[in-house]
């Protein structure tokens, strides 16, 4: 025997009630069913709820919610009864009706609605799906009896949320369906009390009728029928990663639903787990699929924890005082004061100096709470041993769940990694005694991103995914959609390295979506679908999407971004950027984003700044981790000259070869904006910043390339004019260097606290003499390379180098995840 519950969604439809009716004809239910238990029809007790809350109001608009109440179960009743049982059942329904309407008319009266009179009300909605449902499945061919569950669920008096008696509740059940042989259609969620007034159960707890009808009778197992393929890792509704579990212990699951997965009634596997008897949880719309089987001894779980939920609204109260220090029975007092007002205590701490004690309550429990400790502890708190109790809202729990966690050592440990690095604050914390529970009370607005932070890091077998916001989308940042587009596939099979664009924008629009946007199709969607771009609006939407593993990419050349970036990681984001302006900027801005950085783990990675995509920012780092100290760096930093002078050989002036390297794309628009060196200077000034030197952008010394003449030429026509007035000058000096076998290169120096960038003449043995085409070259001297210093060389400039640049120090962030 069986007891079957379908919940809310699985009778809210006509095509939800024809889908149970084929369930249980199937020929794995046919026969077996005993008791079907069903909820009211979806949202039908949200509605009663609000319909006598009207009617305490005064508000007489109540009559047309009835009514409408009236219509969805008529039509139910027309489009799945045969004619002839329509009429009768119709007559029941309107008779149910007429009773709802005397009972609101009567709090309209009164104007006062009671609890005891709000589960009157509520009652209705099971009573209505009940009966309708019977005769459905009687006419079915499985011949059917209408059961309200008040004749035999016996409670106590506390409205609203009645504990049932087990000692009266079974027997009557049992007495009961011995006198009727068929299959019985019971009303979820109701009961009585011993004198027989009518009580809920709690919101959700048809769930708790099923297993105390399962209980009763000894059933093989109780199927509760709901919308989704069963107990999931997490709430799919917040972390749209969760899957099924196929089996979970009882303990698991009572944590899991105590700490708010909604899909179990918290009370009802008590009932069930006394008797042995399994629960299993199954989607009415994929009956194939198996769902998840609750029992006593079921296989481990395959991961270190079994699922995550969470809590939504929480208060906590924290008392604080040295009167409770070393006071044998405070806590007990403390928590007998709070039973005897039945407030339920969710989660306990203490600081072990025993110094504040803090406990989670429901909110609506808070004020109560507070009244009845200060009640307890008024003589305590008058003489100030203990401060009156404080109350924090706003505040949610997550509860990671498994009884693994008992043998796994470092669970907490990434739990609270993954907290931490997405800057999730914990405001308390508390680990069951049972190690079935670690639970971490946070601020409300981050329970999502906690939750998703800590699935991710359990169940994603590897998989990491970073949730990436950009802004730019020109040549670089427009190559890196090109290439995120090309590796998202290899990076997820071969690297388990996800990358989710959650936000993009130009300079003109800004788009986002939470499921993620095509990097392929993102340019062609912000024109066709963005909202006008506003840096502020997109870093606060950023912020608002909340989401774990988060990366804010600059690939804008512009000042306005990077001197937002400091906000930025303040949020815990991590930023990419190719964008050289922040860490040229001040030496103080520099100072704060690398410090910030480091000292709360939040990535800021600039690789690209220097010489595109060649590692030169990073091996840095890796050389003073290995505790190696640079003496000295000589580098060739700008594509551009580098060119100019790498094929400045005398076969052509220098004026032609300034000419050559524009046609070839290889400058800016005006060639002066590379001959000045100021970007040279910028990625110089990086380097020594990077060596520990705190220099400001003035005290990099620049030889000017130019004669200050060329600089005033008013177009670049007369520039190009004026330059040829210098050929002269240049190629002597270039045939001067020749004549000693040398060659002229622009070379910056960074060296005992100076950096400079002068017209060198490289003679044998110069590394520099090697540089073709428009490379870059980074020479690196430090005591471990003394004789033989370390060259990082190649192109040093490039939409594709940089973006993939770019793209490395993405994977890089994704890596650093848990
Ligand atoms: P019913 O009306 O059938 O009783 P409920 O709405 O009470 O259904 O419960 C099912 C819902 O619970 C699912 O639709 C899902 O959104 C939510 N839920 C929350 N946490 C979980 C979880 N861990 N696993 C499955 N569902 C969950
Ligand atoms: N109908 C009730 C509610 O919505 C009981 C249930 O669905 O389990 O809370
Ligand atoms: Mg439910």
């Amino acid at each position: 025997m069986i007891v079957c519950k379908f919940g809310g969604t699985s009778v809210g439809s006509v095509e939800a009630i024809r889908q149970l009716v084929s369930i249980l004809q199937d020929p794995d239910h046919k026969g077996r069913v005993r008791v079907v238990v069903v909820s009211a029809f979806s949202k039908v007790t949200d509605t009663l709820i609000a319909i006598a809350r009207k009617a305490e109001q005064g508000n007489g608009t109540f009559k047309d919610d009835v009514s409408q109440l009236f219509e969805r179960h008529r039509e139910v009743i027309y489009r799945l009864l045969p004619a002839e049982t329509q009429g009768p059942t119709e007559g029941v329904v309107r008779s149910l009706i007429e009773d709802l309407e005397r009972i609101l008319e009567g709090v309209a009266r009164l104007g006062e609605l009671s609890n005891r009179t709000l589960d009157m009300v509520m009652s209705f909605g099971e009573r209505l799906s009940a009966s309708i449902i019977a005769p459905i499945c009687t006419a079915a061919g499985m011949p059917a009896d209408y059961l309200d569950a008040r004749l035999v669920i016996r409670t106590d008096d506390r409205f609203g949320n009645a504990r049932f008696i087990p000692e009266e509740t079974y027997p009557a059940i049992r007495s009961l369906l011995q006198n009727r042989p068929h299959l019985q259609i019971a009303t979820g969620f109701i009961g009585a009390t011993l004198d027989g007034k009518t009580t809920t159960l709690g919101r959700g707890g048809s769930d708790l009728s099923a297993a105390i009808f399962g209980a009763a009778i000894g059933a093989e197992e109780i199927e509760i029928w709901t919308d989704v393929d069963g107990i999931l890792t997490s709430d799919p509704r917040l972390v749209p990663t969760a899957f099924r579990m196929d089996s979970i212990s009882y303990e698991e699951a009572l944590e899991l639903s105590h700490f708010g997965a909604k899909v179990l009634h918290p009370p009802t596997v008590l009932p069930a787990m006394e008797k042995g008897i399994p629960i299993r949880i199954r989607n009415t719309f994929n009956p194939s699929c198996p769902g998840t089987l609750i029992a006593r001894e079921v296989p481990p779980s395959p991961y270190p924890v079994r699922g995550i939920s969470s809590l939504r609204e929480v208060a906590l109260i924290r008392l604080e005082g040295t009167g409770m220090v070393g006071v044998a029975g405070f806590s007990a007092r403390l928590f007998s004061a709070l039973a005897r007002r039945h407030i339920n205590v969710i989660l306990i701490t203490q600081a072990s100096s025993e110094y504040s004690i803090c406990c989670a309550v429901l909110p609506k429990d808070a004020p109560e709470a507070a009244a009845a400790i200060k009640e307890e502890f008024e003589s305590e708190i008058a003489r100030s041993a203990i401060e009156p109790p404080v109350i924090e809202r706003d505040l949610s729990i997550i509860a990671v769940v498994g009884s693994r966690m008992k043998s796994t050592p470092g669970i907490a440990g990434k739990v609270f990694h993954a907290l931490g690095r997405n800057g999730v604050n914990v405001v308390a914390i508390a680990q069951g005694s049972s190690e079935l529970n670690i639970s971490a009370v946070i601020s409300r607005q981050d329970e999502a991103k906690a939750l998703n932070a800590i699935h991710d890091a359990f169940f994603l077998a590897g998989l990491r995914s970073v949730n990436l916001f950009l802004v730019g989308t020109g040549l670089i940042g427009g190559t890196l959609l090109d290439q995120l587009a090309q590796q998202q596939e290899i990076l997820a099979d071969r690297y388990k390295i996800r990358i989710n664009l959650i936000g993009v924008a130009n300079s003109k629009h800004m788009l986002f979506d939470a499921a993620g946007i095509e990097p392929a199709r993102a340019r062609e969607a912000l024109l066709s679908q963005g909202e006008p771009m506003d840096l502020d609006g997109f870093i606060s939407r950023m912020r608002a999407f909340n989401l774990p593993n988060s990366c804010f990419c600059d690939c804008t050349a512009a000042d306005t971004v990077p001197s937002r970036y400091l906000d930025i990681l303040k949020s815990s984001i991590p930023i990419v950027t190719p964008n050289k302006r922040a860490n040229s900027g001040l030496l103080s801005y520099y100072t704060a984003l690398t410090e910030y950085s480091r000292e709360r783990g939040i990535p800021y990675l600039y690789e690209t700044t220097v010489c595109a995509g060649l590692p030169v920012i990073s091996t840095l780092h890796d050389l003073f981790l290995s505790g190696d100290r640079i003496r000295r760096i000589e580098a060739v930093v700008s594509g551009t000259l580098s060119y100019i002078f790498n094929n400045f050989d005398g076969s052509k002036p220098f004026s032609g070869l300034v000419w050559e390297a524009k046609q070839k794309g290889y400058t800016e628009p005006d060639p002066r904006d590379d001959l000045n060196a100021m970007d040279a200077a910028r990625k110089v000034l990086i380097l020594a910043r990077e060596c520990g030197m705190p220099l400001e952008f003035e005290a990099i010394r620049v030889e000017p390339i130019l004669p200050p003449s060329c600089f005033t030429a008013p177009t670049v026509e007369a520039f190009f004019e004026e330059l040829k007035n210098h050929d002269q000058s240049f190629e002597e000096r270039r045939r001067r260097a020749a004549q000693q076998g040398k060659v002229l290169r622009y070379v910056a120096v960074i060296e005992e606290g100076k950096a400079e960038l002068r017209l060198r003449e490289e003679g044998e043995g110069s590394p520099f003499r090697s540089l073709v085409d428009a490379d870059n070259m980074v020479v690196i001297t430090t005591d471990r390379y003394s004789v033989l210093p370390m060259v990082i060389k190649g192109p040093g400039a490039g939409a594709q180098v940089t973006a993939a640049g770019v793209f490395a120090d993405i994977v890089r962030i994704a890596r650093t995840l848990v």
